[in-house]
């Protein structure tokens, strides 16, 4: 097969004929990383590759962020808090006046992931997890998880699980 030059790669791929390409490109690593850097910026799964590590930079920078504190006000993105819904919490600790979108490094395999302020709410507020609970799996592990035990409940004989 005939290599392709940078250009014509380039100019191809434009016309979103990457797939088409890149077999060819294996052993042309200038091309290859120039058009993965392409496909980053136009296709649609690099759109959500850079959305996501715009939540984790903006999780990070709010990791430092008191929610407790009532002299701190909740930044942009912030869900307020409803306190009614945590005095299930038998503590004598300060309560979270908001969430914002956390980071958590998966402790199963270390993937960063955002959990965000609704789904703290949810956990905190209508699930009444605890306070000092947080989310330490990322989604994958935790559905490799939730199989993995809805697996063990059925090898039990205890398989009255329905969807
Ligand atoms: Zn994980």
């Amino acid at each position: 097969m005939e290599k392709p030059d940078i250009n014509q790669a380039l100019r191809i791929n434009h016309g979103r004929k990457l797939d088409e390409l890149r077999p060819c490109c294996t052993d042309r690593f200038d091309v290859y990383i120039k058009l993965s850097l392409i496909e980053a910026m136009t296709s649609a799964e690099g759109k959500q590759r850079r959305l996501s590590e715009a939540q984790l930079a903006r999780a990070k920078a709010l990791a430092g962020i008191d929610a407790t504190d009532p002299d701190v006000s909740p930044p942009l993105g912030a869900v307020l808090a409803d306190p009614a819904q945590l005095s299930h919490n038998n503590t004598y600790g300060r309560l979270p006046r908001f969430y914002v979108d956390r980071l958590v490094v998966c402790r199963n395999c270390g993937t960063e992931e955002v959990w965000p302020a609704e789904r703290q709410k949810w956990w905190y507020e209508e699930a009444k997890g605890n306070i000092n609970t947080q989310a330490v799996l990322c989604r994958s592990c935790r559905a490799a998880e939730r199989k993995r035990k809805d697996a063990a409940r059925a090898a039990a004989g205890h398989g009255s699980h329905t969807k």
